[in-house]
């Protein structure tokens, strides 16, 4: 009889729960799998993140021509900026409610002279912005820095819709680009059961008991909150906006979702996003669109995360955060979603800045940072689940506006 081949959402799960019992052995002594073990895991990282800027820049001008119109991105440009923005305000509101019920990090004792933390530079609103557009069209792609590589493939895209049958060629070739940059990526995702396996096992191997037990109160609010959030807004979006059952769209997304939990890359898991969100039903010239934007600019987990953490730092420092500072807090978090890469350990850098705002002090990020993986892992996944939501629900949108559309058309007059 022929044997059943395992389909490879099952092996990359296989990976995983094999990285997290291999790494349990290695707790007391992780040099081994540090050195030995992790440098697959990176190669794997590797592969991705050099695939990911040519289908970024390729799919998002094939999804733009294939809209033919300026005004249709336009739309679904703004609806999807428009999704993000208020799911991540709600995402943060969530955290700190989680935060102040829970009342994490009261009466928490620190020895206050081991904390120390060099704050890093964040930009301001301002050069945010300003940062969105390059000043050259080939630096971006070779920096990977995704934002200006989205405006750029913007342009391109409007440039060969204008050029009209001149710019055919050139959307062609494009078109034939994102094949051959899909299917590439395609090799390199089926690897990702010894990735995930190889980027797992280090972690779990360096964050034994002794770093993790302090701070499970902590753990636990940041992953209660990411799991209310993901059952209570995805799900409701899904089942409202995208006509989609939320058992169907969790099932579907599962093997992106394991993807981002071992990466912690927004970025990383881009390719494995796409090709789940289109199972889903989402229309490939949306996901080639709203997706490479999420993974740039929509920070669910990322907003959960600053919100929980500036009120545990409060707590722990016996800070009480007025209304204002609190509003503050969401403003910030929200808006430094927009300007951070989708990469390990970003979320730090954003919470940072979130504390400036809000006047608490920095120190309280050493606290966090020797678990700041572990709770990388889980707002990735929410993170990129994010991304995936908004391409179902305007996708399905899309459809509707459509299908009224062909209905009015077709009416007698
Ligand atoms: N690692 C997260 C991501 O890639 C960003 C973060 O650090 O919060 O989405």
């Amino acid at each position: 009889m022929k044997r059943k081949k395992l389909s490879l959402p099952i092996l990359i799960l296989i990976g995983m729960i094999l990285g997290i019992l291999g790494g349990i052995p290695f707790q007391k002594n992780p040099e081994f799998a540090v050195n030995y073990i992790k440098p697959f895991g990176t190669l794997f990282l590797n592969l991705i993140k050099m695939i990911v800027v040519p289908v970024v820049l390729c799919s998002i001008i094939s999804g733009v021509i294939s809209m033919k119109d300026i005004r249709k991105v336009g739309s679904v440009g703004l609806k999807s900026v428009s999704f993000y923005l208020t799911t991540t305000a709600v995402a943060v509101t969530l955290g700190m409610i989680f935060a102040n019920v829970s009342k994490v990090g009261v009466g928490m004792q620190y020895a206050s002279d081991s904390l120390t933390f060099e704050a890093v530079e964040s930009p301001s609103f301002m050069e945010t912005l300003l940062n969105i557009f390059p000043s050259n069209a080939v630096e971006p792609l070779v920096s990977a820095t995704m934002l200006q590589v989205i405006v750029l493939a913007l342009f391109f895209g409007f440039g060969i819709i204008l050029a009209g049958e001149k710019g055919e060629p050139l959307g062609t070739l494009i078109d034939s680009a994102t094949e051959v940059c899909l299917q590439i990526m395609g090799m390199i995702i089926k690897l990702s059961p010894i990735g995930v396996f190889a980027l797992l096992l280090p972690v779990v191997a360096e964050n034994g008991p002794s770093v993790l037990l302090p701070l499970f109160k902590l753990i636990l609010v940041i992953y209660s909150a990411y799991i209310f959030h993901m059952l209570t807004v995805f799900s409701f979006t899904s089942k409202v906006m995208g006509k989609i059952s939320p058992m169907r769209f969790f099932k579907e997304m599962m093997p992106a979702m394991t993807m981002a939990f071992s990466s912690s890359s927004s970025v990383g898991t881009l390719p494995l996003n796409i090709e789940c969100s289109q199972k889903l039903g989402a229309k490939k010239e949306i996901c080639s669109f709203v997706l490479p934007l999420g993974a740039t600019i929509n920070m669910n987990g990322t907003s959960i995360y600053q919100g929980v953490c500036a009120i545990f730092i409060a707590n722990v420092f016996g800070i009480e955060l007025s209304l204002t500072q609190q509003i503050m807090v969401v403003l910030t978090a929200t808006l430094a979603s927009v300007g951070t890469a989708g990469v390990p350990g970003s979320g730090v850098i954003m919470l940072s800045m979130v504390l400036q705002s809000a006047g608490l002090p920095l120190e309280g990020i050493a606290l966090i940072a020797g678990i700041d993986r572990i709770l990388d892992m889980g707002r990735t996944v929410v993170n990129i689940t994010g991304d995936a939501n908004c391409a179902v629900c305007i996708s399905s949108a899309e459809d509707r506006k459509a299908a009224k559309k062909a209905a009015r058309q077709k009416a007698p007059a």
